[in-house]
């Protein structure tokens, strides 16, 4: 894993890298970079430590930068500035835009505390959770997305007319476009792995590894607009819309998680076979918030129509081993430090702050109550489920589902708040126009698929 950076070593590698321009950004509540450029001398002078000033009603806006009728940011009280202050040990340089760099920041209220309504401010408390129990989460995002055309309408069409599952053969001229990708997000610091083809027309997945968790949930902001960015820079286009063609594969954002002890190890490495006490409290705490996860991994009406039978993404509440219809799928060999737990709902679109702040309180309130992890599952769970809690599969029931619920207040109730409105009004939109919950339309892609 990448080791933090001091604002020395960040100020070094700008030089080497002949940074003009460093970008200021913080994650918005979709997760899309936000944020102010500054000329690099400016950026070290000034704003390493004074930060730089944004309405804090990106925390309010949707995918589509429309203000909603908000309880907390409002014309009331003014759309109030939050003040981002960089925290330079996340410190990245864009090698796909030579001479630029980007920092993430944490956000601060007028009163100067971290802002309530900022994703980062989210996870940070929860990372801290695990670390009261001697814990430092270990995360890794797990993407897949669609490349695409665009023709002159503007329609999108996937870049290929059939599935090539991982294929080596075919799809070469889209090798030009992935290399890039790959060089591109490991300029920026992520630990590339591989790429494939996977199992829809135009559907890409890029692995790269693991990293802390404030770190890994960069990882992904970073890899979603670096995978964008390059797709434009070769006249096409990614989305990470998660269910956008009816009839083909949707797109998920697999979570994977260990805990590192005090010691620096794997504390899930000595399971053999089956969970270790500490990693199977951790997946009872996953499997029981599962329902109200489903709010964070699916915030659009689009997101739920993914949880389908058959479509390896997971319908019912369980967990298993090498198994991917199960929702939450233990990889646990004998004294490996690769064991960790695979959390399958999610879709492409998520937040992953959020997403992972979530994963981070259930798990921990799986250790900190000692829940016992039911039986394991095996077999094609689409076919038997058994009693296993189903998850749900529109909007409505997933905010059902969160509101009021132990991880909308573990999370804190102003957050879960404003998040919940901005999901009841993607249900009142797509009530409107989209009332099919097995259809996804033309209105839905041209809502989601380019700013997704
Ligand atoms: N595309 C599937 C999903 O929506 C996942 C396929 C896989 O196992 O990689 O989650
Ligand atoms: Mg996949």
């Amino acid at each position: 894993m990448t080791d933090q950076m001091t604002v020395e070593a960040f100020r070094a590698l700008c030089a080497d890298h002949g940074v003009h321009t460093v970008e200021v950004a913080v994650a918005d509540t979709y997760a899309h970079p936000r944020g102010k450029r500054v000329p690099v001398d400016r950026f070290f002078d000034e704003v390493l430590e004074g930060g730089v000033a944004i309405a804090d009603a990106v925390f309010i806006l949707n995918v589509r930068d429309e203000l909603i009728d908000h309880e907390f940011v409002n014309m009331d009280n003014g759309f109030l500035d939050t003040r981002l202050i960089p925290d330079v040990s996340s410190g990245r340089i864009l090698t796909h835009r030579p001479g630029y760099a980007l920092v993430f920041c944490d956000s601060y209220d007028e009163e100067g505390a971290l802002h309530h309504l900022a994703p980062r401010t989210v996870l940070t408390a929860q990372i801290e959770r695990c670390r009261a129990l001697g814990l430092d989460p270990v995360v890794a995002t797990e993407l897949e997305f669609y490349l695409c055309t665009v023709d002159d309408d503007g329609t999108w069409q996937p870049v290929r007319p059939h599935i090539k599952y991982s294929s080596l053969t075919e799809a070469l001229d889209l090798e030009d476009v992935l290399r890039d990708m790959r060089e591109a997000l490991a300029g920026a610091g992520l630990t590339v792995e591989s790429s494939n083809q996977e199992y829809g027309p135009g559907q890409m997945e890029i692995n790269h590894g693991p990293a802390a968790a404030m770190r890994a949930a960069e990882d992904c902001v970073l890899y979603r607009s670096i995978v964008k960015q390059v797709a434009e820079q070769h006249g096409l286009r990614a989305s990470f819309m998660p269910k956008p063609f009816t009839e083909e594969s949707g797109s998920g954002m697999h979570l994977h998680m260990s805990l590192r002890s005090t010691d620096g190890g794997n504390a899930f490495a000595d399971s053999d076979g089956a969970p270790n006490e500490l990693m199977a409290h951790w997946v009872a705490g996953l499997l029981e918030h599962a329902p109200a996860m489903s709010l964070l991994g699916a915030p659009t009406a689009n997101g739920p129509r993914r949880i389908r039978p058959y479509t390896f993404a997971p319908t019912h509440v369980h967990w298993g081993l090498d198994n991917r219809s199960v929702l939450a799928r233990c990889i646990v060999e004998a004294g490996s430090s690769a064991n960790r737990v695979e959390f399958r709902s999610a879709g492409a679109d998520a937040n992953p702050y959020l997403l992972i702040a979530g994963a981070l309180a259930a798990g921990c309130d799986g250790i900190e109550r000692g829940l016992e992890l039911g039986a394991m599952s095996v077999g094609d769970m689409y076919a038997d489920p058994g009693d296993c809690t189903a998850l749900a599969t529109d909007l409505t029931g997933v905010l059902a589902a969160y509101e009021g619920s132990a991880l909308a207040s573990m999370l804190g109730d102003t957050f879960s708040r404003s998040f919940a409105s901005l999901s009841r009004e993607e249900e009142r939109l797509a009530a409107e126009h989209n009332p099919d919950p097995d259809d996804v339309n033309d209105w839905e892609r041209a809502r989601y698929l380019e700013f997704c």
